[in-house]
Formats: structure tokens, C-alpha cells, sequence
């Protein structure tokens, strides 16, 4: 039987549909906090390999043009995260299980973790199987999995940048017995230049300029801007919170539109987790564009991705009374109404 190395695993990874790839030993997980340890799910694991799976910058053209925003909900997140990316992870682990070696793999499933996204314990929600275990599920952090698999950066955003796409791709990972030569770890600063791009660029301003997490990963001091999880998880959807005598009703009474959604309510959730109305709009989108003006990506295009003044939304009364959506020319400048279209 051919026990496959890093190079067989790689190439096997870009033919079932992995954008890059990289390898990281399981030694480079020691320090890391129960609950967030690939080591409690697998105890024999010797290696983890994280893959990026691109978010086509043509899913957010939509969204910067502000007339089409569900594609990158559904295409650039919930579709690849629970209809693409299984599958690759799915078909490299036959390859390591026909090889005789133990492999989990795991696109993004961290519904079912026992901390929530600032990492403490969901209120009765699950039990340790017996004293000195984590509390089920284990939740293995993806993009410091990436970092940690030497496949790019965690900038300020704490997204994972990429030499390959920036903040543009989503991460799946495979954890196994299987012993693979690792790649060296990105030393921070190398597509990060502290731009803050990001922090402008936000809608919620959910990222600080000046506080930041500062954390050892595998002999590394990594730094990241905080991040007001709570705040970016209904700003990101497209929502603000109510004030006194406002109506509400975006999602959930408290909530109305903000200046990035076009939607009266929030649109319904794409394959599972997508509402991305936001489209990454300072994490992504503003942080893709400093990259590629500073030439730092290899994923090239002949356009720049940003060639007008970016929208926003006013949902004053007057405006919304002002709105005239009847009739508009169509880019060949012939008038079109809604009712000639099929
Ligand atoms: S926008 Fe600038 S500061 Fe923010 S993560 Fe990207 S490169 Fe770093
Ligand atoms: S997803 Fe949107 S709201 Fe959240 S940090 Fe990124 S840009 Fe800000």
C-alpha cells in the first residue's frame, strides 16, 4: 500500500477542488484551550491539512454595485461552505482512509459547538462525557488553522489573508493520524501592513483601531484588531438596532435596515447560514482592494474591483418617497420597465 506524503495529499486537494493548501503538525496546536483543540477530537492526530476554497470576487461585484446581493450569500459563503466544500474534504479523506490512516473531515461545522463566538459556554446546552474532557462539540478555530497549516496570515481583521486571494476564500480542514511534512508558518506582517482599511470601511465599526488580541500560536506573537463579535453579527445582515419610537422589523422587532441594506426585512437565510448582506464590506471588500493595489495577490484581474464611489443607503422617509423604480435605462441606454421583462 502507498502511504501518500505531503505532495500526493496537495495534489490530490487541488484536484477535488481546493484553492490552495497547506499542512501543519499537531504539535503546533500545544497551549491551545480545550475547548478549541484538534487533539481532544482525535488524540492520535499527527497532522492537520486546512485548505482555501476562493470566494469569487465576482460574488461581491453585485453587492458593490448594490443590485445584486444574493450571490455572494449564497455562492461566496453558505454554498461553498455546506455544498462545495464538503465534498473536496470529503474525497481527499478516502484518499488518507484507503491509505489505512484515520481522517475527520470538516468543512464549516461549528453549529453544534459548546462556546459561542466570543468563546464562552452556551447556558445549558451539553456536558463533559466524563471529568477532565472538553464540553461537546470541541470547536476547531478554521482560520487559525490556516495559520497555523502555513497558508497565510490573520490580519487585523483576524480574517485570513492569503497570498492567493487576500481575505477571499473560505477554510476547510482535515484532521488525521496520517504524518505529513508541514510548511512553514507566514510571518505576520507579510500582507497585513496595518492599513485599517478594515476598521474605515465596516459598516458597524465592529473592528477597534487601537485594541487589539494579542496571542502565542506555535512560538508566534499574533495580533488582531477586537472585534465586537455581537455588533458584526446583525450588522453584517444588514441590520441596526432600533432607537426609542422607531420602527422596527428588519429581523426581529429591534432591528431596522442599515445604510448598507437595500431590504425593508432581512432577506431569508442561503443554504443554511448565508445573509451576508453586508458583503464583507471592510473585512473583505476594503481589505482585497489594498491588497491587490499593493500588488501583494496572485490572483490578478485585469479591472480594478473599485472604479466608483462606493453607495449607501438613506432610509429617511423623504427619500424612501423619493424612490422611482419604474422606468430606468438599461446599459444599451434603451428604457425599460419592470413589466417588459420576463
Ligand atoms: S484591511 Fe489592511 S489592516 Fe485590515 S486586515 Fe487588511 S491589510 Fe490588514
Ligand atoms: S462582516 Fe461586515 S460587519 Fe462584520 S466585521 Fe466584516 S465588514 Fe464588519
Amino acid at each position: 500500500m502507498i502511504i501518500p506524503d505531503a505532495k500526493m495529499i496537495k495534489d490530490a486537494a487541488r484536484r477535488l477542488g481546493a484553492d490552495c493548501v497547506g499542512i501543519g503538525s499537531i504539535d503546533r496546536w500545544e497551549g491551545a484551550p480545550a475547548q478549541m483543540d484538534p487533539r481532544f477530537i482525535m488524540p492520535r492526530a499527527k497532522s492537520i491539512i486546512a485548505m482555501g476554497f476562493r470566494v469569487f470576487r465576482g460574488s461581491l461585484r453585485g453587492i458593490e454595485e448594490g443590485t445584486y446581493f444574493s450571490n455572494y450569500s449564497a455562492m461566496g459563503y453558505g454554498g461553498i461552505t455546506y455544498l462545495y466544500m464538503p465534498m473536496t474534504v470529503i474525497n481527499l479523506c478516502k484518499v488518507i482512509e484507503d491509505a489505512g490512516f484515520e481522517a475527520i473531515p470538516m468543512g464549516h461545522q461549528s453549529d453544534w459547538r459548546a462556546i459561542d463566538n466570543g468563546g464562552i459556554r452556551r447556558e445549558n446546552y451539553s456536558r463533559p462525557v466524563a471529568p477532565g474532557k472538553p464540553i461537546p462539540d470541541v470547536m476547531i478555530h478554521l482560520r487559525i488553522a490556516g495559520y497555523l497549516c502555513g497558508l497565510g496570515e490573520i490580519g487585523w481583521s483576524k480574517m485570513l489573508l492569503t497570498p492567493e486571494f487576500g481575505p477571499r476564500q473560505r477554510i476547510g480542514i482535515i484532521i488525521t493520524e496520517l504524518e505529513l511534512e508541514p510548511d512553514p508558518i507566514m510571518e505576520p506582517g507579510t500582507l497585513c501592513n496595518r492599513c485599517m482599511a478594515c476598521v474605515r470601511e465596516c459598516p458597524g465599526s465592529c473592528i477597534s483601531a487601537t485594541k487589539s488580541v494579542k496571542v502565542n500560536l506555535a512560538g508566534h506573537q499574533v495580533e488582531w484588531g477586537e472585534i465586537d463579535i455581537d455588533r458584526c453579527g446583525y450588522v453584517f445582515t444588514g441590520a441596526e438596532k432600533t432607537s426609542e419610537g422607531e420602527k422596527g422589523g428588519y429581523n426581529g422587532e429591534g432591528y431596522k435596515p442599515n445604510f448598507i441594506s437595500p431590504f425593508y426585512q432581512k432577506p431569508r437565510n442561503l443554504y443554511n447560514t448565508g445573509q451576508a448582506v453586508c458583503g464583507a464590506r471592510g473585512c473583505t471588500r476594503a481589505c482585497m482592494i489594498s491588497l491587490e493595489s499593493r500588488g501583494k495577490l496572485k490572483n490578478r484581474f485585469e479591472n480594478p474591483f473599485r472604479d466608483h464611489k462606493p453607495w449607501t443607503m438613506d432610509w429617511s422617509d423623504e427619500a424612501i418617497a423619493a424612490d422611482q423604480p419604474a422606468e430606468y435605462s438599461n446599459p444599451t441606454g434603451r428604457p425599460v420597465k419592470p413589466s417588459d421583462v420576463d
